[in-house]
């Protein structure tokens, strides 16, 4: 089994502490990004996407016990499953995302398969001064230019772990 962990990085201005709408952990907030099989390496065409909220029985030969997603490569057939863990991701806050550190949001348990290219996708949001505001990050970026807020050089990456 391996663990990926998630890491975003990126220059908040006028806003911080950047996050899922529900928090990192939001049971309904769409992971969305693509995957690499394992044994062939062909990557999915299409971005995949996962949520805490929605669960699939893993399939028979691997055991008891629910995934987020088991996705079949169409290259090789391999069968491949992915599961989120929830509980040591933290919000993007100024301090981290100014000096261009990442910071991990949420980690996948996979088999199989090795999550890339990860899509700022679904509702996200960050505390400007004045107000919680709700952000859509799909275009990379966001900018407000009235309340002079700005979330801009997005960037995400998957960490490979042994263990977390
Ligand atoms: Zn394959």
């Amino acid at each position: 089994m391996v663990y990926f962990a998630l890491k975003i990085t990126g220059n908040l201005a006028g806003v911080d502490n950047l996050q899922p709408r529900g928090g990192v952990d939001d049971p309904d907030h769409p992971y969305l990004f693509k995957l690499q099989c394992e044994n062939c390496g062909e990557i999915s065409g299409k971005f995949s996407c996962v949520m805490l909220s929605e669960e699939v029985p893993l399939p028979r030969v691997y055991g008891k016990g629910n995934v987020n997603l088991v996705q079949k490569c169409k290259l090789c057939d391999r069968v491949g499953t992915v599961k989120m863990i929830s509980g040591f991701g933290k919000p993007l806050n100024h301090t981290s995302g100014e000096c261009g550190r990442y910071v991990g949001i949420m980690i996948f348990e996979c088999h199989g398969l090795a999550p890339v290219e990860f899509s700022f996708g679904g509702v996200w949001k960050a505390q400007s001064r004045k107000k919680l505001l709700e952000i859509d990050l799909s275009k990379g970026e966001f900018n407000d230019f009235n309340e002079r807020v700005h979330v801009t050089d997005l960037k995400a990456k998957f960490e490979r772990m042994k263990t977390f």
